[in-house]
């Protein structure tokens, strides 16, 4: 029987291969990047490479100002015994951005750039990994943080506070500055919104493009703990987009990259308590849903269009948000019973490397599946993604009133709702007259009758297409 089943949905997506590839190029994809769907595979409806993934730019002129309000600062707060003195110890830095707990995301982060290693420009280019995951600009600028951007849906996990800017390391506050718009799109000036913490050997961190309003209450001075929250992410000052621009110096004053690699010419060891390595294959976020999440120009918020509940025969969209999506991996995704069998799986192999990916298939739930809870599975790079959804027989609701011939309400009448199987369940009206059933099976038929002492009523025969809220009943006189 189950072997009968595999044969047939074999046949089925060799169906749709063959009529999707007719002219070398599969049907519905929005994106031209994604090249040679291998044998035997679903090509997705939509999707692609992410390709607003933010970048940056501080200018020389404001570096140097945040610089001097720095020290500034701490020559304040040092000749007023309010900060500690540096000490020699090493100072490990924990990830900078987590998702707030109450967010829901496998996780909301990926990496866009990182440190240029490479002091010439325009476009000469290289990261901690010999890479090339950064930039440079025409005016001598070279990248000198890592950029940390929200993925899925940028703008509206930004809107929605999921993602939080916490300390790398325990340090003091030695600059602020908040207040500043937070929606930039693109390098076109701006102050940004930014918290800046010196650690006890000396070094400081910068955290930069805050969302406007978010960052700490505490004051230039105060303490901070390794993994205390400083802000959520936003797109403040000269931004392209959602992100954490994080940005160290050691206590020489001399720009770090905390990744200890072949081509990182700034310090030879990690400054990470565990370096996270190059690329992290994973999924970020599996949705389903009753439509394909949208993706609206910047800095509009996007839609994800996350639906759970679905019947029988219903549309279900699968969607599956990639940090770095990587060649020759292949993807099995599956719609998973509630019992753990497989209802239909298809599979997805990419031939580039991608910081960050989407792509969505419509599938149908079998008119026959059994109700319950089922999973959407997609198996990546060794982990398996479950996210939970709902079979659910469709119902609806089916109320009204009883009243007198003259209109007035009726209280303590007994409405009955009779099915074809003659199963009976019974309501009875409120002060108002009104009564109502929840979880009535839509496409069946049912005789609903009203009965008082006193007055009697015509039964009414009706067939559940949807919610029904004036199915009235007046006393016959
Ligand atoms: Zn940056």
């Amino acid at each position: 029987m189950k072997k009968m089943i595999l044969i047939a949905s074999f046949a089925v997506m060799l169906a749709v291969i063959m009529s999707a590839s007719e002219n070398g190029v599969p049907t519905g994809r929005t994106s031209a990047s994604q090249v040679l769907i291998p044998q035997g595979e679903t090509p997705p409806d939509g999707g692609g490479e992410y390709t607003a993934q933010p970048m940056d730019e501080i200018t020389e002129e404001q570096r140097e100002q945040i610089k001097l309000e720095i020290r500034l600062n701490i020559e304040r707060l040092e000749y007023g015994g309010k900060i500690a003195p540096a000490s020699p110890e090493a100072v490990p830095l924990i990830w900078p951005v987590q998702k707030a707990a109450s967010f829901a995301a496998f996780n909301v982060d990926a990496i866009s750039n990182y440190v240029d290693h490479n002091a010439a420009f325009p476009n000469q280019l290289r990261d901690w990994n010999c890479g090339t995951r950064t930039y440079d600009v025409s005016n001598g600028y070279n990248h000198a943080g890592i950029d940390v951007f929200l993925w899925p849906y940028s703008w509206y996990t930004m809107d929605q506070q999921g993602a939080e800017i916490i300390a790398a390391a325990p340090g003091v506050i030695v600059s602020k500055s908040d207040g500043n718009p937070d929606r930039s799109c693109s390098l076109s000036g701006g102050q940004w919104n930014a918290v800046y913490i010196r650690h006890a050997d000396n070094s400081i961190a910068w955290y930069g493009h805050m969302k406007n309003g978010s960052t700490t209450t505490k004051a230039v001075g105060e303490s901070v703990a390794a993994g205390e929250k400083l802000g959520t992410v936003g797109s403040s000052g000269n931004s392209t987009g959602p992100h954490l621009h994080f940005e160290l110096y050691n206590a020489a004053g001399q720009l770090q990259d905390p990744f200890q690699g072949t081509c990182n010419l700034m310090n030879a060891t990690s400054w990470w308590v565990s370096q996270e390595p190059y690329r992290v294959p994973r999924l970020n976020g599996l949705t389903t849903g009753g439509a394909p999440p949208v993706f609206p120009a910047c800095p509009n918020p996007e839609t994800p269009n996350i639906k759970t509940v679905f019947a029988p025969g219903e549309q279900i969209f699968a969607t599956a948000y990639f940090r770095d999506q990587l060649p020759n991996v292949t993807t099995t995704y599956s719609l998973v019973r509630p019992d753990g069998t497989i209802d239909q799986t298809w599979n997805q192999t990419i031939q580039q490397t991608f910081n960050a990916s989407w792509w969505w298939w419509s599938r149908t739930i079998p008119a026959n599946a059994p109700t319950g809870n089922w999973k959407l599975r997609a198996g990546y790079s060794g982990n398996t993604f479950d996210t939970p959804f709902v079979v659910a027989a469709p119902v609806a609701t089916v109320s009204g009133r009883v009243t007198t011939p003259s209109g007035q309400n009726l209280r303590n009448a007994i409405v009955t709702l009779v099915d074809a199987n003659n199963v009976r369940r019974t309501a009875t009206t409120s002060s108002f007259g009104l009564y109502s059933f929840d979880n009535v099976a839509i496409g069946a038929s049912y005789t609903i009758t009203a009965t008082t002492k006193r007055f009697r009523f015509t039964p009414q025969v009706r067939t559940i297409s949807g919610n029904l809220s004036n199915v009235d009943f007046i006393g016959l006189e």
